[in-house]
């Protein structure tokens, strides 16, 4: 947790802002005040009086009180953006924000786009789908408030989005890394191969994968780019930026208190261990996420990068999903892991992994490749 490393997150800043958030809520967040019951804290190790909560929770809340819930702080008059969740594992979430809390996503995905270098020369082409997901627009606010011009490809398909790149010579490209990976192969198989040549980085977001050494590589090879990480959560806030120095990412610990718990259970894992991210976000108060259970699996490390910034440093990035994660004869297995292998291979196209159980009760996972 953040307060056992002093030298960073600025514990005192961080729980002063968070018990000005704590009151504020507990005043007027009828959820929050449920499960906070008006807790203060007297220094960030009180922080574990507060049970943490999961979306599961959030999910339920809004089922009982449709469509938005009670985790909301003010009035709705007050909101400005509504977005939702993919639905990955069901069922959607309904997330809405302020223009204050606007404000803060846009602050907190500049200082992304500041890691990776990018300023008011460049043009950022973001490769994301419209729609009510928060990812692009996210991006886009963000990307402008660094003082970039904006190219957005929603509603294309991958060849006009590549002719755009090249019109534009766009320098900066955005998308998962699945996807920067698959748009590289279909230049190639279309002649466009010059669409590749004025990127010179990429950011990802959305999917594991970026701060995993081998596919960062593929991307870099294919594009003759750099490839950055980035992670954020539509119902916490864009928590992670990129280390230019030591690649991974590291947690933006002046908006965000973050803890390493084990799956599952409340206790902090320790340096080297797989544990769940829980994350606090201080500058978001109209929908807040307060000692949150993001289902992202990241692999503690207590030491600093190697330019040494002092937010904490998360080497390999997202592992994968809590609920991704399979355990196979005692192993905790991503299929994000699985990539990472394939994807050392320049000979690997598309892959599937089959997770099976034989009927003699033996838990085998199938890895089937096609050949580039
Ligand atoms: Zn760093």
């Amino acid at each position: 947790m953040s307060e056992e490393r002093s030298s960073d997150g600025h514990p005192h800043a961080q729980a002063e802002r968070l018990n000005a958030l704590l009151d504020e809520v507990a005043a007027t967040n009828a959820f929050q005040r449920e499960r906070l019951g008006g807790v203060q804290l007297r220094s960030l190790a009180d922080l574990q009086l507060i049970r943490p909560v999961d979306k599961h929770e959030l999910l339920a809340d809004q089922q009982a009180h449709p469509p938005f819930g009670r985790n909301l702080s003010y009035p709705p008059e007050r909101y400005v953006h509504l977005h939702r969740t993919s639905g990955t594992s069901g069922a959607t979430l309904h997330v809405l924000d302020t223009a204050e809390d606007w404000d803060w996503w846009s602050r907190c995905l500049a200082e992304v786009f500041a890691a990776a270098g990018v300023g008011p020369s460049d043009l950022v082409a973001l490769a994301h789908s419209f729609g009510p997901y928060i990812q692009f627009w996210a991006f886009h606010a963000g990307a402008g408030a660094v003082g970039a011009n904006r190219l957005a490809l929603g509603g294309m398909d991958s060849i006009l989005r590549l002719e755009a790149i090249r019109e534009y010579a766009a320098s900066t490209l955005t998308c998962t890394p699945s996807y920067a990976i698959r748009l590289a192969r279909v230049a190639t198989e279309n002649g466009l191969e010059d669409a590749l040549a004025s990127v010179t980085r990429i950011i990802c977001t959305g999917e594991p994968g970026a701060s995993r050494p081998a596919i960062r590589a593929q991307i870099e090879q294919l594009w003759q780019a750099h490839c950055y990480d980035h992670a954020g959560l539509s119902e916490v806030g864009p928590f992670g930026y990129p280390c230019a120095a030591g690649g991974g990412l590291h947690i933006n610990e002046r908006e965000f208190i973050a803890e390493i718990l084990e799956p599952g259970g409340e206790q902090p894992t320790a340096d080297g261990e797989l544990g769940e991210l829980v994350l606090t976000a201080l500058g978001r108060r109209g929908f807040p996420a307060i000692r949150y259970r993001t289902g992202d699996m990241v692999e503690r490390c207590d030491q600093s990068c190697p330019a040494g910034h002092a937010d904490r440093w998360l080497p390999g990035g997202i592992l994968g999903r809590t609920d991704d994660m399979v355990v196979i004869r005692g192993m905790n297995v991503f299929p994000s892991a699985i990539e990472q292998v394939l994807r050392e291979f320049d000979e690997i196209g598309e892959f599937r992994i089959t997770f099976y159980t034989e009927p003699t009760a033996m838990d085998e996972v199938k890895v089937e490749v096609e050949l580039a």
